[in-house]
């Protein structure tokens, strides 16, 4: 098997295209949660190597330091007239630099799935205060992840739109990307997620995929995202090259950027087929479009929305959960971080938790369950599973988080 080829220049080369306009400024997350100038993505790109502006470079632990503070949200990246991609040279920096994290990271994505519902249910027994040092935000979120722990459904869907869903894709199979999540603690994610494809009357075939990659990128285990991202397109290869339907926005992205400009590795066969790959990854909230529901007892009166960094760019979920909720449904004008970050859980947990918590601001405002608690309650959808993690470890006590798929009644 071929190995990871570096996705576009080195750290250095990136780092050089900075001109320090400040434009990513204005959306980082964590800049704007902690107003510290260190750890937005202008001192990320000026700090890791050479530019006309610094000939000085920190030394390895600095780097890995700095390498460390960055959620991978991508906000930055949408901002920046150079093009430059801080979560790339970030990962590329954590690749340069290995630590225990990086080790920590890889057993539990690549190695511990299995043990993920039963790690979920044992979070639920360690006290809080006897969580070990750094990791109490993390089992906090994984608590709100064991089985049976989702939201009660309501919502009926009452019309699907098979009509519309047969006229595009009709003949073609579909095959659902469970990620680690939705094939681990929360299966009932993927049920819920069958049965809507058939209410669309889709030809649904099962494929063998593995993590979507895109966490071990961002951690700097390139080889490991190499090495997923080749057993999903075999895959799907073996499936027919069925449309790729997925229910996490961070799979969708990790998907599509199998076959995104500069991901460099030759893991397609040809272009075709990587054209191909890039037309099938496929959000289910976009081929629900059309359909209609009927909110049943138990649906709160305000249903906030935590729209995902990664979601696609029409933000499939949101057009969904709108049409089928009315007035119902809140969200930030906004798009606001929940902190999640993957791999910067293990090494900062106190500013992934500081993000949440100007996440959960936001959505206070935009829902009003601290002016009004008789009336609203702190009740947040979203389409991301490290979101629905993030969000349940920061939110305030008693709030009802989850992914929109579990209001959605299956009977
Ligand atoms: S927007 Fe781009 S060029 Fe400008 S400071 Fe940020 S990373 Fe540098
Ligand atoms: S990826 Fe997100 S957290 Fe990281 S530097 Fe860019 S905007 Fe900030």
């Amino acid at each position: 098997m071929p190995g990871a080829r570096p996705e576009r220049g080195n750290a250095q080369d990136t780092a050089r295209e900075c001109v320090l306009c400040g434009c990513c400024l204005e959306d980082c997350p964590l800049f704007a949660a902690t107003n510290r100038e260190e750890l937005s993505p202008r001192a990320k790109a000026l700090l890791s190597g050479p530019s006309k502006f610094t000939a000085a470079t920190l030394d390895g632990d600095a780097v890995a330091e700095l390498a460390g503070l960055c959620l991978a949200c991508g906000k930055c990246e949408k901002l920046c007239p150079q093009g430059v991609s801080v979560p790339r040279l970030v990962a590329r920096l954590r690749a340069e630099h290995p630590d225990f994290r990086q080790w920590l990271w890889k057993q539990w994505i690549t190695r511990l799935q299995p043990c993920w519902s039963l790690a979920a249910k044992g979070a639920a027994l360690v006290p809080q205060t006897l969580a070990p040092a750094g990791f109490g935000l993390a089992l906090k979120g994984l608590r709100g992840l064991r089985p049976g722990k989702g939201l009660r459904p309501w919502l009926t869907i009452t019309k699907f739109p098979v009509e519309a869903y047969q006229q595009h894709y009709g003949g073609r199979p579909a095959a659902l990307f469970d990620g680690c999540v939705g094939s681990g603690p929360r299966k009932a994610w993927g049920h819920t997620a069958r049965f809507l494809l058939r209410g669309l009357g889709a030809e649904h075939v099962e494929a063998d995929f593995s993590c979507c990659g895109s966490t071990l990128g961002v951690a700097g285990l390139p080889e490991d995202q190499d090495r997923a991202r080749r057993t999903n397109i075999e895959a799907w290869r073996k499936a027919g090259r069925p449309l790729l339907v997925t229910y996490c926005a961070t799979c969708r992205k990790g998907l599509a950027d199998y076959a995104a400009p500069g991901a460099g590795a030759d893991i397609f066969a040809d272009h075709d087929e990587e054209a191909l790959w890039a037309a099938s990854v496929t959000p289910l909230s976009s081929l629900l479009s059309g359909a209609t529901a009927k909110a049943g007892r138990g649906a709160p009166a305000v249903v906030g929305y935590h729209r995902p960094c990664h979601a696609d760019p029409q933000d499939a979920d949101f057009k969904l959960l709108a049409s089928l909720l009315g007035a119902r449904l809140r969200t930030p004008a906004k798009g606001v971080c929940c902190g999640f970050g993957g791999i910067m859980q293990l090494g900062a947990p106190e500013l992934s938790a500081q993000v949440g918590a100007a996440c959960w601001e936001a959505l206070d405002g935009a829902l009003g369950y601290t002016a009004a608690p008789e009336v609203v309650s702190a009740y947040v959808l979203t389409g991301c599973s490290g979101c629905v993690l993030q969000l349940a470890a920061t939110a305030p006590q008693n709030a009802g988080v989850g992914h929109w798929l579990e209001i959605m009644r299956t009977d």
